[in-house]
């Protein structure tokens, strides 16, 4: 018997204008068997774009606005009549990020509605492996049916964030420094990633690749043109092509071995069926071999952590001291102390123990490398790299 393989739709896209995202987005979901094969008109829908903090659209940070709203429009045109969207950021809420992006709170967007995303509710998950509850956005409890829509970046924790990193998201602000906390390194946190998924079972994943994030990812790294939108409903499998693309050994990302571990996707080439697509044709989408894809359209030279190390790091903690911390740069911090406010180490692994006159300084005994404080800087100030 052949093995049923994980299907992903690549569809060129070289820019955000809307009604070229709009054409190609409608193109990645026909492809996929179109809207009607994830979900009924009459379902309550919950879109989750990645939202990390309020941002301008062309930094790369979040989700592009005309991607979100191609999708809002396919739905409005599917017939859904009950759509909301939203997300819940690290830093600030998830209504001033959207309003950073031309959204306003009490204006529809074909029809969907925005989710505040602000109020935590408990739901019981006895069959997880890492958390027998999870605490969500009140959101997340009144959908019948999420739709992932990720942003292709860089991570300094996770190496990349893609489709399965971007659901962390549907927990509260602060239930996400706890969960820190929980789950200290890549591999446990990833497990706990995945578990979220296992959860809420996400009906569609649709990767925002028409410029991705590269560098100091995920808030304060370069936008790296990529030309393409990617569409699968196994997560691990779209995280995998993304891998591809940037010449990246996929196996060192965790959230994609501790995700084929759980079931839930895989990340091994030849267990997904990459199809090309082009915007508008909808009849005909151009299977291809992964290599020859990631040949055509990825990036080698894109900025990423590709080191192997960690993988060894993880298991023996003597080598501890060579693996990525983050690092202020002085010259760029302006002692806003967004860093301090955010680090979920009971007592704070990192201080303004010089005055606040000088950048805060980390204590290494205490700092469990979430790298929270580098996401939130506003000022790109904290980058990922070796302490002293
Ligand atoms: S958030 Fe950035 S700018 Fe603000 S204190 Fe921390 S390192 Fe400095
Ligand atoms: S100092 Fe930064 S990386 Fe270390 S625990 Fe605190 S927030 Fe996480």
């Amino acid at each position: 018997m052949t093995e049923k393989k994980s299907r992903v739709i690549a569809v060129p896209c070289s820019d955000y204008e809307p009604e070229k995202v709009y054409e190609a987005v409608r193109t990645g979901i026909r492809a996929l068997g179109g809207l009607e094969s994830f979900l009924r008109p009459e379902e309550r829908v919950l879109v989750k774009p990645n939202l990390l903090k309020p941002a301008e659209a062309d930094s790369a940070v979040t989700t592009h606005p005309s991607v979100l709203r191609a999708v809002l429009r396919l739905l409005k045109e599917y017939g859904c009549t009950s759509v909301r969207f939203g997300d819940s950021p690290g830093h600030d809420t998830g209504t001033h990020a959207l309003e950073r992006l031309g959204f306003r709170s009490d204006e529809p967007v074909f029809g969907a509605c925005l989710a505040p995303m602000s109020e935590e509710v408990r739901v019981d998950f006895p069959e997880g492996m890492t958390e027998k509850e999870f605490w969500f956005a009140r959101e997340v409890t009144e959908a019948d049916a999420i739709i992932n829509v990720c942003k292709m970046k860089t991570h300094a924790m996770m190496r990349v964030t893609g489709a399965v990193k971007n659901l962390f998201g549907l927990l509260c602000g602060t239930r996400k420094a706890r969960e820190h906390l929980k789950f200290p390194n890549d591999g446990v946190f990833a497990r706990m990633l995945v578990d979220i998924h296992r959860c809420v079972k996400p009906r569609l994943h649709i990767m925002d690749a028409v410029v991705a994030m590269e560098g100091n990812g995920p808030g304060a790294g370069t936008p790296k043109p990529m030309g393409l939108l990617l569409f699968s409903i196994d997560p691990v499998a779209l995280d995998a092509v993304f891998c591809a693309l940037i010449h990246m050994d996929p196996e060192t990302v965790q959230t994609n071995v501790q995700g084929e571990a759980m079931g839930l996707g895989t990340w091994h080439a030849e267990r997904i069926e990459l199809l090309l697509a082009t915007p508008g044709d909808d009849a005909y989408a151009d299977p291809m071999p992964l290599d020859v894809f990631a040949d055509t359209f990825g990036d080698p030279d894109f900025e990423v952590d590709r080191k192997k190390t960690d993988l060894l790091v993880r298991s023996l903690s003597v080598l501890a001291r060579f693996s990525r911390r983050p690092v202020i740069h002085a010259e760029r911090c302006i002692h806003c102390g967004i860093c301090v406010s955010h680090c979920p180490v009971p007592g704070k692994a990192l201080s303004f123990r010089n005055g606040k006159d000088h950048p805060p300084v980390y204590d290494r005994k205490k700092c469990i490398r979430c790298f929270c404080c580098q996401e939130m800087c506003p000022q790109k100030a904290i980058t990922a790299g070796y302490w002293k």
